[in-house]
């Protein structure tokens, strides 16, 4: 039994007549509802799909350009339509803030992106008045139930109202889905709803709340917005994006040696690498070239199985088509959207890496083996596990769905150049998943010096059987020759060498990188984490440049201010109590109204807090957006901040204090006057910018 009824009524008190009846087996079948039944899908291309998998000839009529599609038979009429994602929206009529009272209104009512929505809403309330029963067959996520939740409450009646549910758009499946129809997942319903009135609360009270503030400072009107997941998301940016600003590359280095062993050659790497200071590097350098010899103290020969990755949830393909293709999340996400929508794919909105217990593995295959590039590598993997297909998987899970896999329906028409890359990722490591593991045999040498007072390493790898790797190419380690060695042999050293780098800032960060922190944490979700990031850029707090993501000084600028006045807001404790209360909806331990109550009293204490800084709060924004002209400026020429210390903005004087401070670390590491030091910054792609802008200014200044 899949419902617990009496948990249910807790949270929505339901009418008996029809969703009684269900109660017995847990579902029923769409030809089971006698009269006319309305069918709605997330989008156009999901009902055409949903209707052609009901029935072979559909009646097709068209509304405003919007088609919907009508099946007979002798007791029940489906009606098969479509929204088009979100119909709804919530909305306040009050002004000022704060504000605690809103409803669900028609998303064009308010939202001009939302204008082409009218016609789709129009469509379902002139279809809902015709029909004695609806059908939520919108994506099965939380805001796929949402979605088509609120087009039956609006428009029909959700106490005759169920839900089909089902992971690809596969005839079959679909056919399945709707002969065993759910009541409406009110679990997944209502942790929805709370997401979209926490989201909502929060958005709109902190956002008016900072522009009123800089209203009464400046008199202009803006457009700003902090959002419950967007701020500390923004904060996190800013907080690496500082680290690397300010860094200061240090010196560092490394030693190598060319040995040679019956006339090969190979490459061994002092075990301590890298070492801070010059001499050290160098007085190991002469000893090496003094002795002119090395002894192979240790061999460790490893030989061991690579295992194949589990098969794509959605932030595995994500990171994965970010690493070889350089996609965006977000394209990555949409292009997935696409594929499933033409049934090539299961729905790729979900965080689970196993396959589903019941799916026909082979069948799959041998449909895939009908593309000319899968179809060796298919016979190959049946020939390799002898037509036992175990897949590997991993330990994350879904509710909802399964991991993403490839439905073995055919390409219908061409795919694009993107499209194709991210299909074949997922075809191939859906391949992968069945195959055995790789053998790989590691060596790694250890020698010393005559009298060990250093250590050498020089490491081999063979990839003996390549396993996996054949089909999902993409992790393939790089082999490398050892000469054959023997605990005790003498190797001759050929060169010495002592290679001189610089350490590095935190790498820039990517969109990925963000998405996986955002995962890491544990705030957002797979449909709307890549959604948030993009936000960033939209509002213009993230810029994309020729090297990279960085932050605009509004940016900088409203973080600076949730840093100040409201640390709770750019934390991610807050965000991330407030997620796990939303799943405790989808457990059913805790009701939306609870929840919501809380998060109004949240946030009427944070705007209590406001009221007193907002004139300072104000000043600080206005100049971070430009609005206000600062009366004095940073020294720095390209800075538009006002000035912290020193003539000087808060991060370039604490650039500058760094320079100095970390002066006596880069003399003990390699002799350098502190004009050699300077120049040497100054030089550095490593250096970070705002390190590199006072150097230059201090250099000038000495001019
Ligand atoms: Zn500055």
């Amino acid at each position: 039994m899949l419902i617990q009824w009496d948990n249910l009524m807790l949270i929505q008190p339901r009418d008996e007549s029809y969703q009684f009846k269900l109660h017995d087996k847990g579902f029923i079948s769409i030809w089971e509802l006698k009269g006319k039944v309305l069918v709605i899908a997330e989008k156009p291309k999901a009902s055409k799909r949903i209707a052609l998998a009901l029935a072979q000839n559909p009646t097709v009529y068209r509304y405003k350009g919007i088609p919907y599609y009508e099946i007979r038979n002798a007791t029940s009429t489906v009606i098969v339509a479509s929204a088009a994602g979100h119909l709804y929206e919530l909305h306040t009529d009050a002004s000022g803030y704060p504000v605690f009272e809103y409803k669900w209104i028609p998303a064009y009512l308010v939202n001009d992106e939302k204008s082409h929505t009218k016609a789709y809403l129009e469509l379902l309330e002139m279809l809902s008045k015709r029909c004695n029963y609806y059908v939520n067959a919108c994506d099965y996520d939380i805001e796929g139930s949402v979605i088509g939740y609120l087009i039956i409450k609006h428009l029909g009646d959700e106490r005759r109202a169920f839900r089909a549910k089902f992971s690809s758009l596969v005839p079959s499946e679909l056919r399945a889905s709707f002969s065993r129809l759910m009541p409406l997942d009110y679990d997944m319903i209502e942790a929805g709803l709370c997401r979209h009135e926490l989201d909502w609360l929060w958005g709109i009270n902190i956002s008016r709340a900072l522009m009123r503030a800089v209203f009464k400072s400046t008199g202009r009107r803006t457009t700003l917005s902090v959002g419950r997941v967007q701020t500390p998301t923004l904060k996190y940016v800013v907080d690496k994006t500082l680290e690397r600003k300010l860094h200061i590359p240090l010196p560092q280095f490394s030693v190598h040696v060319l040995l040679e062993k019956d006339g090969a050659r190979f490459v061994a790497d002092l075990s301590t690498n890298p070492i801070a200071r010059k001499a050290d590097a160098e007085a190991v350098a002469r000893l090496l070239s003094s002795h002119g010899y090395l002894v192979v103290k240790d061999l460790h020969i490893e030989r061991y199985r690579y295992s194949p990755p589990p098969p794509f949830n959605l932030s595995d393909l994500q990171e994965e088509a970010a690493r070889i293709y350089g996609l965006s999340p977000m394209e990555t996400q949409n292009i997935a959207e696409q594929l499933y929508l033409e049934a090539l794919i299961s729905y790729p909105r979900t965080n689970s890496q196993k396959l589903p217990p019941g799916l026909n593995y082979k069948e799959i295959l041998l449909k895939l083996a009908q593309i000319k590039d899968y179809s060796s590598l298919v016979s190959r993997l049946i020939a390799e596990t002898k037509g036992i297909l175990k897949p590997v998987e991993g330990e994350k899970e879904d509710p909802a769905h399964p991991a993403i896999y490839p439905t073995g329906l055919l390409p219908q028409k061409p795919l694009s150049k993107k499209q194709h890359a991210i299909y074949d990722l997922i075809v191939r490591r859906f391949l992968a998943v069945f195959a055995p593991p790789a053998i790989i045999t590691r060596t790694k040498v250890i020698l010393v010096t005559p009298r060990h007072e250093y250590s050498f390493e020089a490491t081999g790898l063979v990839i003996e059987s390549p396993g996996w790797l054949t089909y999902y190419p993409f992790h393939k380690p790089e082999a490398r020759m050892l000469p054959y060695l023997r605990q005790g042999d003498v190797v001759k050293v050929v060169k010495v060498k002592v290679n001189r780098s610089y350490t590095k800032p935190p790498p820039r960060l990517r969109k990925i990188d963000i998405l996986r922190w955002m995962e890491s944490v544990g705030i957002g979700t797979e449909s709307t984490r890549a959604l948030i990031i993009e936000k960033l850029f939209e509002r213009g707090y993230l810029a994309s440049t020729r090297t990279g993501i960085d932050v605009t000084d509004l940016g900088f600028g409203i973080v600076d201010v949730i840093e100040k006045f409201f640390p709770e807001l750019g934390s991610v404790e807050l965000t991330r109590r407030f997620e796990a209360l939303i799943e405790d909806i989808m457990k059913r331990r805790r009701l939306r109204e609870e929840i919501v109550q809380g998060a109004k009293e949240v946030i009427r204490k944070l705007i209590e807090k406001f009221d007193m800084y907002s004139i300072e709060v104000g000043k600080m924004l206005s100049r971070s957006m430009g609005l206000e002209p600062v009366t004095s400026k940073c020294n720095i020429p390209s800075c538009r901040r006002e000035p912290y210390a020193n003539g000087l903005c808060k991060y370039h004087y604490q650039a500058l204090e760094l320079v100095k401070n970390m002066y006596s670390e880069w003399k003990n590491r390699e002799n350098a006057s502190f004009a050699e030091y300077l120049a040497k910054l100054a030089k550095l792609k490593l250096t970070g910018d705002y390190v590199r802008d006072v150097v230059k200014y201090v250099l000038k200044a000495g001019d």
